[in-house]
C-alpha cells in the first residue's frame, strides 16, 4: 500500500478520497485553486498546496504543476477524482514518465474508451451487444443521411467526443435529418473540438443501466451490482439506485458478463462503469465505458460493503483483488440523491453563490452524506463557485428493502435544510415520494413525464400561513430576549417566555405577500407563544411556538400537528423550509418596519459599512413598501435594504461595487 498520494481534484470526491486515505493510514495531498483556500478538501488533507486560481484550466487541469507538487510532497500516486483529469490519458501517461502510479487505468484504455465511436468498434469485436447504429470514419453529410434512414426513426445523434449529456439531437424524421447532422457537428466543435458524430437508434423507452467492474494488474477482473440511473434531467443524473430494480437474475447476470468482456478487451486495470441501455424486453446495448470512479460509486458500496476506493488504491499499488466474483454479495438497496445548486423551476439552471445556513439530516441509521461544503448554521457563508460543478452534496441512503431505503431517503431529504442558494432539495423530496416513482415506472424520461408533480406547489395554503405566523412570532420573541440583553443567557428564552404574557388578548394584521399575491391574516394571543390564526373566513388555526432549535429553526405545534421549521428572516423577506416545502414570502409587520434605517425624509441610509451588490430601481421608479431596492454585502453577507414607503425615488448616491459607510445615504425619495 502506498504512504502518501495525491489527490487531483476538490470538492466532495477529494474529500471522499482522503477519508479512506485516513482509514487505511494513507497520508494526503491536496491541490487547490485561490478559490478554494477555505474548502473542506483543503482543510482534512494531511498536506495541501495552492496551484493557481479558480479557473480550472488555471489550476485543477494543470497536469504539470500537480504533477510537480506531488513530487515535490513525496507522494508515490496520483487520485485523479472524477471529471477534470480523471479521463485524459496525457495525464495517466505523464504521471508514469515522472516515475509516480496513476490511480487508474493505463493510458491505453482511456485513449480506447476516449471516443464514443472508437469504443464501439472494440465492442463490436469483443462481442458485447450494441444498438443498431453507424460509428464508422466515414462522416459525410450522404453517408450519415443514409445512415439514419437506414437505421429507422427516431435516430440520435451524438458526438463521438462528446460527455456529460452534452451535444445530443433526437431526430424524429426525414426530413430534419441534414440540418440536425449540420448542427450537431458544430456543436461538437465548439464543445469538443472535435466534429466527429455517431447515429443510433433513438430508443423510446430505455433504462440506463450501468455496471461496475473491476480489475487487478493480474488479469483479475469482477463486476460489482449494477445501478439503475435512469433519473435524469437535460441526460444527467439526479437520482441512483444499486442494484437496478426488475431486472431477471438471466440479465443481470449476462450484463455483469458482458460488462467484464468490455473491460477484459481492453486490458483494463483498476475502478470502471460499463454503461448500457436497457429496452423494455431486457435487451441491453453498450453505451460507454466510463474509465474512472462515478460519482454514484456510493450506492455499489452500500449494497455491496466494498470500498472502492480503498480497491483503487488497492490494486493501484500492486495487489491483487481481495475478492473474486463469487465472493461478491448484494445486501439490501441503496438510494443517491445528488442536491444540486440549480432551480428546477428554470429548466435546471445551475445557480451559484452564498449558502447562509445548511443542515444536513442528522441521526439517522443508514445515511451516508458525501460533500465538500461544510455545514453553516451559525451565519458564516460556504459558497458554491460558479467555476465548478454545482453539487452541493450527495445523500445515500441503505434498506433492506427498496421501500424501506427509498423511505429512509425521502425522511432524510426532509430533513435537509438549505438556504440562500436556489437548489434541487424539495424536487428531490418530491420525486423519492412519488407514487411512479415508488412503483418503478422508470425510464430515462421519467422526469420530463412527471415534471409537473415534481416541481413545488406555488399555492400558498392556511398551514404554510400559519407557519409563517408563527416563525414571526418567534422572530419578536427573539428581538425581545435581545432587546433584554438575555441573548447570551444559557437558559431556553421558552423558559422566560412568560415574561412577554399579559392579560389582555391581542389582535393584529399580518399581510403575506407572495409576488403579485397578498394575504392577510388575524393573529389573537394573550402571550407571545400561543397564537389563533385567522384566514379569511375559515376557522381558526392554533398555532404554539413549542421548541427553539437554533436563531434559524423551530419546531412548532400547529392544529395538533407537529413541524420542524427552518428560516431565515432578510428585511422581512421571509424564506421557510418544512416537510421538503420552500417557500419565499414578504411579510408586512406593523411593529417592526426598518425604522432605523429611515430619517424623517425617509430618505435610505446604509444599515452598515459595505459594498453594494445589487441596484433594484432607477431614478423617477415608483416603488411599494418592502420592496427590495439595493443589496450590500457587508462580512459575507448579502443585506437586502426594502422600502421603507409606498413613493417615488427622486435619487440614488450608490453604483455597483461602491464601498459605503454605515451613514452613508444611498436613496432620496421625492417628497410626496
Ligand atoms: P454522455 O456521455 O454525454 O453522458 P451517453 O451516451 O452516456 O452520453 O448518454 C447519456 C444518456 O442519454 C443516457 O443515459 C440515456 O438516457 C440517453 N441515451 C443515450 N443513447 C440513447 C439511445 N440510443 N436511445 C435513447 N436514449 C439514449
Amino acid at each position: 500500500m502506498f504512504n502518501k498520494i495525491l489527490i487531483a481534484n476538490r470538492g466532495e470526491i477529494a474529500c471522499r478520497i482522503i477519508r479512506t486515505c485516513n482509514e487505511i493510514g494513507v497520508k494526503t495531498v491536496a491541490v487547490y485553486s485561490d478559490a478554494d483556500i477555505d474548502a473542506l478538501h483543503v482543510e482534512m488533507a494531511d498536506e495541501a498546496y495552492l496551484i493557481g486560481t479558480a479557473k480550472p484550466s488555471e489550476s485543477y487541469l494543470k497536469s504539470d504543476v500537480i504533477i510537480e507538487v506531488a513530487l515535490k510532497s513525496g507522494a508515490e500516486a496520483i487520485h485523479p477524482g472524477y471529471g477534470f483529469l480523471s479521463e485524459n490519458a496525457k495525464f495517466a501517461d505523464d504521471i508514469q514518465k515522472a516515475g509516480l502510479i496513476f490511480i487508474g487505468p493505463d493510458s491505453s484504455s482511456i485513449k480506447a474508451m476516449g471516443g464514443k465511436s472508437e469504443a464501439k468498434i472494440l465492442m463490436e469485436e469483443a462481442n458485447v451487444p450494441l444498438v443498431k447504429g453507424y460509428h464508422g470514419e466515414d462522416q459525410s453529410i450522404e453517408l450519415l443521411k443514409e445512415k439514419a434512414i437506414e437505421i429507422g426513426f427516431p435516430v440520435l445523434i451524438k458526438a463521438s467526443a462528446g460527455g456529460g449529456g452534452k451535444g445530443m439531437r433526437i431526430v424524429n424524421e426525414g426530413d430534419d435529418v441534414e440540418q440536425e447532422i449540420n448542427a450537431a457537428t458544430r456543436e461538437a466543435i465548439s464543445s469538443f473540438g472535435d466534429g466527429k458524430l455517431l447515429i443510433e437508434k433513438y430508443l423510446t423507452k430505455p433504462r440506463h443501466v450501468e455496471v461496475q467492474v473491476f480489475a487487478d494488474n493480474f488479469g483479475n477482473t469482477i463486476y460489482l451490482a449494477d445501478r439503475d440511473c435512469s433519473v435524469q434531467r437535460r441526460h444527467q443524473k439526479v437520482i441512483e439506485e444499486a442494484p437496478a430494480p426488475n431486472i431477471s437474475d438471466k440479465t443481470r447476470k449476462e450484463m455483469g458478463e458482458a460488462a467484464v468482456a468490455a473491460a477484459k478487451s481492453i486490458g483494463y486495470k483498476g475502478a470502471g462503469t460499463v454503461e448500457f441501455l436497457l429496452d423494455i424486453d431486457e435487451s441491453f446495448y453498450f453505451m460507454e465505458m466510463n474509465t474512472r470512479l462515478q460519482v454514484e460509486h456510493p450506492v455499489t458500496e452500500m449494497v455491496t460493503g466494498v470500498d472502492l476506493v480503498e480497491l483503487q488504491l488497492l490494486t493501484a499499488s500492486g495487489e491483487e483483488l481481495p475478492i473474486n466474483q463469487n465472493e461478491v454479495e448484494i445486501s439490501g438497496h441503496a438510494f443517491e440523491a445528488r442536491i444540486y445548486a440549480e432551480d428546477p423551476d428554470d429548466n435546471f439552471l445551475p445557480a451559484a453563490g452564498n449558502i447562509k445556513y445548511l443542515r444536513f439530516a442528522d441521526g439517522f441509521d443508514d445515511v451516508r452524506i458525501d460533500t465538500g461544503i461544510r455545514e453553516t448554521t451559525d451565519g458564516n457563508i460556504e459558497t458554491v463557485s460558479i467555476h465548478y460543478d454545482p453539487m452541493i452534496a450527495k445523500l445515500i441512503t441503505w434498506g433492506a428493502s427498496r421501500e424501506e431505503s427509498l423511505l429512509k431517503l425521502n425522511k432524510a431529504l426532509a430533513d435537509t435544510k438549505i438556504i440562500g442558494i436556489k437548489n434541487n432539495i424539495s424536487f428531490l423530496y418530491k420525486l423519492s415520494s412519488n407514487q411512479n416513482f415508488i412503483n418503478f415506472d422508470v425510464d430515462t424520461k421519467f422526469i420530463e413525464n412527471n415534471l409537473e408533480d415534481l416541481l413545488d406547489n406555488k399555492e400558498i395554503s392556511n398551514i404554510d400561513l400559519s407557519i409563517a405566523s408563527a416563525v414571526v412570532q418567534n422572530l419578536r420573541l427573539e428581538s425581545l430576549i435581545k432587546d433584554q440583553e438575555m441573548a447570551n443567557d444559557d437558559t431556553s428564552p421558552w423558559n422566560l417566555s412568560n415574561r412577554w404574557r399579559n392579560n389582555l388578548t391581542r389582535e393584529e394584521n399580518l399581510e403575506f405577500r407572495i409576488g403579485e399575491d397578498s394575504k392577510n391574516v388575524i393573529l389573537s394571543y394573550d402571550d407571545l407563544e400561543d397564537v389563533e390564526v385567522r384566514i379569511g373566513d375559515s376557522d381558526s388555526i392554533s398555532v404554539n411556538l413549542s421548541y427553539y432549535i437554533d436563531s434559524f429553526s423551530a419546531e412548532f405545534e400547529i392544529a395538533d400537528n407537529i413541524y420542524d421549521v427552518t428560516y431565515m428572516n432578510e428585511n422581512n423577506n421571509l424564506t421557510l423550509i418544512y416537510e421538503g416545502r420552500k417557500i419565499e414570502l414578504y411579510w408586512n409587520n406593523p411593529l417592526n418596519d426598518n425604522a432605523d434605517d429611515v430619517d424623517a425624509t425617509h430618505n435610505l441610509t446604509a444599515p452598515m459599512p459595505g459594498s453594494v451588490v445589487s441596484v433594484n430601481i432607477k431614478t423617477g421608479d415608483k416603488v411599494i413598501k418592502g420592496q427590495p431596492l439595493i443589496i450590500i454585502e457587508a462580512m459575507k453577507m448579502e443585506h437586502t435594504i426594502s422600502s421603507p414607503i409606498d413613493g417615488v425615488i427622486d435619487r440614488i448616491a450608490a453604483n455597483i461595487g461602491d464601498q459605503v459607510d454605515d451613514s452613508l445615504v444611498l436613496v432620496y425619495f421625492a417628497e410626496a
